[in-house]
């Protein structure tokens, strides 16, 4: 683990410690997943496993009640890759969890020509709008990743719509029902992008900066935390909790206290 995880890692305990005396209000947090290795399905099944026992899982989208005393939990996965069906889903059925994937339509059935989030996916392929029909219905929901997996904050207003509407008309016809919810490539967005989405008729869309969720949060955007089979069950159990949460409030001070040039 690197200097900068390990010290991420400590500050999580530390507020994870705080957080059990304060007992804030229930909250939701968002996991969110890539690629998952042949070699991590074991770790991947053992975190499914614990969620299970220790976790009540709901959608990313859920606005319901929250429970008090367990973590609240929904699972996601971004850029569909076809090693999600194989090395994922068996334990996502095995256990029962519902999870969403984000899928770039523009890369279906091929490999990712973006720019890679995670330096392990570049083997990786995205699946074919045949495997996507075919992921059980009651188990995953699918959701749009633009077409391109482009940085959205950089495209003009035109192109920022066609990316949202295009995806989103292309996995309505393959799923035959209303996709309603966007991740954004490298979480990248602004308050313009945010509101094109809404306008575009997205009821939920998704970044990469972690965020407790209250119950009834009517906010369109949501944060969730990065998770990965690789994290040990101590940092998993720690994602789980929400102890990452502070990470957003540590980025605004960076912001505040080293401007951008
Ligand atoms: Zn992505």
């Amino acid at each position: 683990m690197s200097l900068k995880s390990q010290l991420k890692t400590a500050i999580a305990m530390g507020w994870d410690r705080a957080e059990r005396v304060r007992r804030p209000p229930p909250k939701l947090t968002i996991l969110y997943y890539h690629a998952v290795r042949p070699d991590q399905r074991d770790a991947f099944n053992a975190q499914m496993a614990a969620l299970k026992r220790e976790a009540n899982i709901v959608a990313p989208d859920h606005s319901g009640p929250l429970d008090a005393d367990r973590p609240n939990i929904a699972v996601t996965f971004d850029d569909a890759f076809r090693s999600v069906r194989e090395h994922a889903l068996p334990a996502l059925e095995q256990h029962r969890v519902p999870a969403t994937i984000f899928v770039p339509t523009g890369w279906l059935g091929r490999s990712p020509g973006w720019r890679m989030e995670t330096s392990g996916d570049h083997e990786e392929i995205v699946m074919s709008a045949e495997e996507i029909a075919a992921l059980p219905r009651d188990l995953i929901t699918i959701g749009s990743h633009t077409v391109d997996h482009p940085f959205l904050t950089k495209l003009s207003d035109a192109a920022v719509q066609a990316q949202l509407v295009q995806s989103r008309a292309t996995l309505e016809s393959l799923m035959g029902g209303v996709i309603d919810t966007l991740a954004f490539p490298y979480g990248n967005h602004d308050d313009r992008v945010v509101e094109a989405a809404g306008k575009a008729g997205y009821r939920h869309v998704y970044t990469v900066a972690p965020q407790a969720i209250v119950a009834g949060d009517p906010a369109i955007s949501r944060g969730r935390t990065s998770a990965d089979p690789a994290d040990n069950p101590t940092l998993f159990a720690l994602k789980m909790r929400g102890a990452f949460d502070w990470m957003p409030y540590a980025s605004k001070l960076k912001a505040a206290i080293i401007p951008r040039s």
